[in-house]
């Protein structure tokens, strides 16, 4: 995961740290290389700007080139500054109501239905939750089918009714059976198109506006680098989403979408699917990510 990012930015501080003094300029110079491999990771230009101008002015503010150990105190100053950029505390997710409604939104193949399944599995884990998958993508047989296939690996009952073009009242009704059978999460996966349309948008807005979900996911393929956050954006600025699900990270991506995700929207990232299993799901912690990435 970011191998070529960890590595830049490894080599980008190691010369401050192999340096017998360190001065403003060698600073300076450090934080250009810093800037420079997160662009290459797909970090927004200005993102990574305004990132290492805030890490230049915490250096010098606190005598980091006095100090006893610079070039540790500046990994330091670097993690913690991307650790706060990828959004500081963990978060999870709102499992207030009975049911809970947790409503899915994304593009099609960013892995709505794959993260549905995990976190059906992940909440039936935790013995005092028993979810149910509904499946409302109207557009696609094969979207049901699939869901269906994933329900039967983790053991959760999906609803769905494939006859119905109406996904605010498959949703509805969906909430009524959960109700009447014990059901305290409802995980309802929509339908995603390959780009942002409007007809997309309005569904999935007209559904968040008549079920009123207590969270609602926007799931991304974290390979899509500066797309996912523009899309993150499109997404946010309907519906106000709760948080992000980052997908595909055991995959070759640079990690952009990860370090941006979260200034740009100013919401958390809330999970990440690190595989296609049912069980490849992680909680995602800021910190951890940023030990990883600075290794
Ligand atoms: P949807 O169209 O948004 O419902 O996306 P799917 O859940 O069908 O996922 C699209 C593809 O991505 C499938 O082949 C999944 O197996 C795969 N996929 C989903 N999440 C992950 C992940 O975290 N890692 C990897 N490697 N593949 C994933």
């Amino acid at each position: 995961m970011f191998d070529n990012l960890s590595e830049k930015l490894d080599s980008a501080l190691h010369v401050l740290k192999g340096h017998g003094q360190i001065t403003e300029v060698n600073v300076a110079e450090t934080l250009k290389e810093v800037r420079r491999a997160l662009v290459d990771a797909d970090v927004n230009y200005k993102i990574a700007k305004d990132f290492t101008n805030v890490v230049k002015k915490k250096a010098l503010g606190q005598d980091v080139l006095k100090a006893l150990k610079p070039g540790q105190m500046m990994v330091k100053l670097v993690k913690d500054e991307l650790t706060d950029l990828m959004g500081g505390e963990a978060e999870g997710i709102n499992l207030s109501g009975d049911p809970s409604v947790i409503l899915m939104s994304g593009l099609q193949g960013s892995g709505k239905t794959t993260f549905s399944g995990k976190l059906a599995k992940y909440l039936k884990n935790k013995k005092t939750k028993k979810p149910l998958l509904v499946a409302c993508d109207v557009y696609r047989p094969a979207a049901i089918d699939q869901l269906h296939v994933v329900g039967e690996q983790v053991d959760v009952e999906v609803f769905s009714d494939k006859g119905n073009q109406d996904p605010v009242a498959i949703s509805k009704a969906a909430i009524a059976h959960a109700k009447a059978n014990g059901h305290n999460v409802v995980i309802i996966d929509t339908a995603g198109r390959l780009a942002v349309d409007e007809v997309m948008m309005t569904e999935i807005s007209n559904i968040h506006n008549e079920i009123k979900p207590h969270e609602t996911l926007f799931v991304v393929d974290s390979m899509t680098g500066q797309d996912a956050v523009n899309t993150a954006k499109t997404f946010n600025e309907r519906l106000n989403f709760d948080g992000v699900i980052l997908t595909k990270l055991d995959g070759d991506t640079r990690g952009g979408a990860a370090i941006s995700i979260k200034s740009v929207v100013n919401k958390p990232i809330k999970f990440i699917g690190t595989g296609e299993k049912m069980d490849a799901l992680d909680v995602f912690y800021p910190g951890r990510m940023a030990d990883r990435i600075l290794g």
